[in-house]
């Protein structure tokens, strides 16, 4: 199994590539669909060969292509059932901030209205905890993870490798995202993710980065790593 990355923009989109084909994960901005066709192309495969769209979360720069990427090879687009609404409506709202910086600019952005606008899309599978990616030709399996919004899942690989979407990022240095919907969650998942004991991070912004990288984050910050709730 080999994991390719494509930037788009500022958001990862990222290529599973096992024996049975394609499965992409997340499919960023409304501009990504091209380049994601070329480098499917590049690899040598067709868009017949993608066997999943697989999606952390419903925000426009993880999901801005999904809907075209689906009519292009035919596969099915899997979500979480707790972003449905976000993926039908085909817009959302500045996403609630976390922090002074993230307030402010959910303020700003929510004070003129501006809405984020992608094609509108019904999933096909719904996510839940250990859903399992083996039919698709990835032995994977889904981690329930929100927080950031409530829908958020990441994906388990084998070998302590782990694609968990904006749970948290590295865009300056490994740390929370800007925007969340729950915090107290999107901690608790964190802590989730730590007791897997991760070895790799692949983030939806900024290069992976190590479990190692993860548990000092919860040093730094003060952060106890025993989970609430098991
Ligand atoms: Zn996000
Ligand atoms: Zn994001």
């Amino acid at each position: 199994m080999f994991i390719h990355t494509i930037p788009s923009l500022i958001a990862n989109i990222y290529l599973l590539e096992s024996d049975a084909g394609i499965v992409i994960v997340d499919a960023g901005f409304s501009s990504a669909a091209r380049k994601v066709l070329r480098t499917i192309e590049q690899l040598g495969y067709a868009p017949a060969d993608v066997r999943l769209i697989f999606l952390t979360h419903a925000h426009m720069d993880h999901i801005g292509s999904a809907a075209e990427l689906r009519r292009a090879t035919g596969a099915p687009i899997a979500l979480h059932r707790a972003d449905i609404a976000k993926a039908r409506a085909g817009k959302h709202k500045m996403p609630t901030g976390r922090g002074s910086a993230g307030k402010i600019f959910e303020q700003v952005f929510n004070g003129t209205r501006m809405s984020f606008w992608y094609k509108g899309f019904e999933p096909d599978i719904l996510l839940d905890e250990h859903f399992s990616l083996r039919e698709f030709g990835v032995n994977a399996r889904v981690v329930y993870t929100p927080g950031h919004t409530l829908g958020s899942v990441s994906l388990a690989l084998e070998d302590g490798v782990m694609l968990i979407g904006d749970a948290m990022i590295n865009q300056v240095r490994v740390g929370m995202p800007l925007y969340g919907e729950d915090n107290a969650l999107a901690y608790e998942s964190l802590r989730k993710l730590n007791a897997l004991r991760p070895r790799v991070l692949y983030s939806g912004h900024g290069k992976p980065f190590s479990g190692a990288d993860m548990a000092q984050y919860f040093e730094i910050k003060g952060l106890s790593t025993e989970r609430a709730h098991v």
